[in-house]
């Protein structure tokens, strides 16, 4: 009876040895984002990043049979962490921009982005064209942060008149202290950030509309076609629209 059981024990603990190896073995892709973006990702309150560009990423490591490991880093550093390998792909509600494609690739699009004007309810801002002579707060190195930056020449507001954070709710919240006259930002988060703070709102007028894609390393097509093919089937499948209704309603 006590060889049985010494037999039973060594079996487990085999298999148990196995199965670990066999997890380690197990490809894993990984993702960058930027977690203060809701609801393309944050963190709930256990502390897991969560958010659409999160389960679109998890279905399509699915489909790849891959496990998918996310880390949380600032916006400006995913394009580099992209192109150096330190990650296999940057999902952060990021902007497909010309100046990017130079460093990554990037998917096909999975969703539209608007930048908008978030200012002070009684501000006297009432459209784009009274943001000349503003402070505005940008979160850096974000597609809002470049147009609001650039020359008046180019549409843009000039170095000066911009004050960039680290995320969007800093610069929301320099906003809600008076430390700058608006915000410029995409529309989701901007809902977000104006219903979790007393007296804010998005002006009507709209920046600009964009879109949004997955960031990969320009040598690494085989990722960048499997992930495609990934998302198309996730397309024809309606899960994608299943994930963006989760997390954004209809209005
Ligand atoms: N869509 C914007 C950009 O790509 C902002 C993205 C973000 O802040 N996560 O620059």
């Amino acid at each position: 009876m006590k060889k049985m059981l010494a037999l039973a024990l060594a079996v487990l603990m085999a298999v148990c040895v196995f199965a670990g190896c066999a997890q380690e073995a197990e490809n894993v892709l990984t993702m960058g984002t930027n977690a203060a973006f809701p609801p393309y990702e944050m963190v709930d309150e256990n502390n897991k990043i969560i958010g659409i560009d999160a389960e679109i990423a998890e279905a399509v490591a699915a489909k790849l049979g891959m496990k998918l490991e996310i880390k949380d880093m600032a916006f400006d550093s995913l394009i580099t962490a992209v192109s150096s390998g330190a990650i296999d792909v940057a999902l952060a509600g990021m902007t497909v921009t010309e100046e990017r494609k130079e460093s990554v690739n990037f998917s096909d699009t999975y969703a539209t982005g608007i930048q908008v004007v978030i200012v002070k309810e009684d501000s006297e801002i009432k459209t784009i064209d009274d943001l000349e002579g503003k402070k505005i707060g940008v979160q850096s190195g974000t597609t809002g942060d470049i147009y609001c930056s650039d020359s008046p020449e180019n549409g843009g507001y000039g170095e000066d008149a911009v004050a960039r954070y680290d995320n969007g709710a800093l610069a929301v919240q320099a906003l809600a202290n008076g430390q700058v006259d608006c915000v410029v930002i995409d529309n989701e988060p901007a809902k977000a950030f104006v219903a979790a703070n007393e007296g804010l709102k998005i002006l009507e007028t709209e920046f600009a509309i964009e879109d949004y894609a997955a960031a990969i390393a320009k040598e690494n097509t085989e990722l960048l076609e499997s992930f495609n093919k990934a998302l198309s089937e996730l397309k024809a499948e309606g899960k994608l629209d299943e994930i963006i209704g989760k997390y954004i309603k209809a209005e």
